[in-house]
């Protein structure tokens, strides 16, 4: 009786552990999972994670899912935030940007950060039509922001780039379309919205 109680209870401490084992794994990869698709600061999608998202929409829109539309925006003479007030209060900047990007677009939607002070939104089933509309309201956000550094509270404008996705095109060119649309915008003034030439 002894010796049965020895070997279900090494068994049973030896399964205990084995479950404990499993779960501390589990959670640690999603924790490196998160860890690689998420933007550090602004805790937004990286490029990387939001070109996973990319090659999903593509595919569907090649199955037969009408428009996909890519919205570039990049924050306006950012560097100069940085050099009168300091890389935090930059940062603080970008952080409240990302919040109020990511509020101004639906559910479905996608919104990264691009680079620097770059950001990418991906809006499925939206033609340019549409995603001119997000474009524009997600500039009047961002230049309504006033984000708070110390006493003082900064302004800051967008100016945005728009392409949807065209017949026989990739999403790489798609977003290439959109920011050579988005350096028109710069070249005109900034805080504006422009829509991509047809490729
Ligand atoms: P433009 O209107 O032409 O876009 O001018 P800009 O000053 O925004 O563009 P530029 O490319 O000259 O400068 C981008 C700046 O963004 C420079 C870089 O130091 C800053 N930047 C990039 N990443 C970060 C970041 O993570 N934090 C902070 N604070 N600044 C960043
Ligand atoms: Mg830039
Ligand atoms: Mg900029």
């Amino acid at each position: 009786g002894l010796h049965y109680f020895n070997v279900l209870g090494t068994a049973l401490i030896l399964t205990m552990l084995a479950g404990c084992y499993h779960y501390l794994i589990d959670r640690a990869q999603a924790a490196l999972r998160a860890m690689a698709s998420t933007d550090p600061l602004t805790q937004l999608r990286n490029r990387r994670s939001v070109f996973e998202a990319i090659r999903r929409e593509e595919s569907r829109v090649r199955r037969g899912q009408p428009h996909l539309s890519f919205v570039l925006c990049d924050l306006d003479h950012f560097k100069a935030i940085n050099d009168r007030r300091g890389h935090d209060a930059g940062d603080d900047v970008l952080k409240c940007v990302s919040e109020s990007l990511l509020a101004g677009v639906r559910d479905v939607d996608y919104v990264a950060r691009w680079g620097g002070e770059e950001f990418l939104a991906v809006l499925p089933d939206t033609d340019t039509q549409g995603a001119a509309l997000v474009a524009d309201r997600l500039r009047r956000s961002v230049e309504a922001l006033t984000p708070k550094v110390g006493s003082e509270c900064l302004r800051v404008t967008d100016t945005l780039g728009i392409a949807t996705l065209a017949d026989g095109e990739t999403a790489e060119q798609a977003i290439a379309r959109a920011d050579a649309a988005l350096y028109e915008g710069k070249r005109g003034g900034r805080n504006r919205v422009v829509v991509a030439a047809a490729p």
